[in-house]
This record gives C-alpha cells, structure tokens and sequence, in this order.
C-alpha cells in the first residue's frame, strides 16, 4: 500500500507546472518592459519618456497597460511624415515654374519652346550652333550668328525680351 510514489509524482508536476508558468509570465514580464522602453525611444527624442517606461513596468502588465495609456500617439517617424505631408500641402507641388501661353492661354512650362496644345511657337535654334532663341532676338547672343527673319513673323516683332 504505498499509494506515495504517485502522489509525489503528481505534487512535483503540478509544482514544475507552477513553475514554468510563473517563469513563463515573468520572461513576458521583462520582454514587454524592453519592448516599451523601446517604443519609448521612437516615440521621444528625450530620455524621459523611456525611464519612465522602465519605470512604470515594474508593475507587471498592468504597468504596461498605464504606458500604452500615456505615451505619445505617435513615433518620431510618422510625426516626421505629418510634418512632411502637411508641407507639401502647404506649398503645393514641387516649383514647376509655369506661364500661360500667350496665344492659348493654359499652363506650360517656362522654358517650352513651343505650346503643346497651340502649336505656338516661342523659339527657335540658330542655325550656327542650335541653341534655342527667343523669336525677338535678331542674333544668336552665343555665336554671333545673323537670325534669319523667319517667314510668318513677318514685320518687327518687338524686341520686348
Ligand atoms: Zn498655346
Ligand atoms: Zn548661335
């Protein structure tokens, strides 16, 4: 009659079960304490905000619960993409330094050469070395060459430019 062995045998499992979970909650403990001081870090450039991390998540879980509560909303990176975003907004699309066309009227850009949607012309290439002039220019100023009056501008355009 020794009924013992197996009562032992059942007390020591049931105290490594103990065991195992109470070190399994503490491992998770301490892991969710690093990972706010972590979170801490990205969420503020001054040390504060992680001492005060580690510092509420002495209270297991219920420490880490307060910290959720309380952190900033946001990490430093989304706060840097809002501040990006709100620029962009603010200054509208990257400076494509644009006119209206003179003839048409819409948007192009300042230095087309010709209007994409009238077909207007704005310059045109010296025939000496094929940089662009503007159509009131009677000389090429890079190479000195004599502009050619072109047919359908007909008389003196103003050489306003
Ligand atoms: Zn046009
Ligand atoms: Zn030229």
């Amino acid at each position: 009659m020794s009924p013992a062995p197996a009562a032992l045998l059942d007390s020591v499992a049931g105290t490594l079960m103990v065991v195992v979970v109470v070190l399994f909650l503490a491992f998770f403990w301490v892991a969710l304490a690093f990972w706010a001081v972590r979170d801490a870090r990205r969420r503020s450039e001054s040390p504060l905000l992680a001492v005060f991390a580690a510092a509420v998540n002495v209270l297991p879980y219920l420490g880490l619960l307060l910290y959720l509560v309380l952190r900033p909303p946001r990490t430093l990176d989304e706060e840097r993409a809002l501040l990006l975003e709100e620029q962009a907004l603010t200054e509208g699309p990257a400076e494509v330094v644009s006119r209206p066309c003179p003839t048409c009227g819409r948007e192009i850009e300042l230095d087309f050469v010709i209007c994409p949607y009238c077909r207007t012309q704005f310059a045109r290439r010296c025939r000496g070395c094929q940089r662009w002039l503007r159509l009131g220019w009677r000389v090429c100023p890079y190479c000195a060459e004599e502009v050619a009056t072109p047919g359908r501008g007909g008389s003196g355009q103003a050489a306003s430019s």
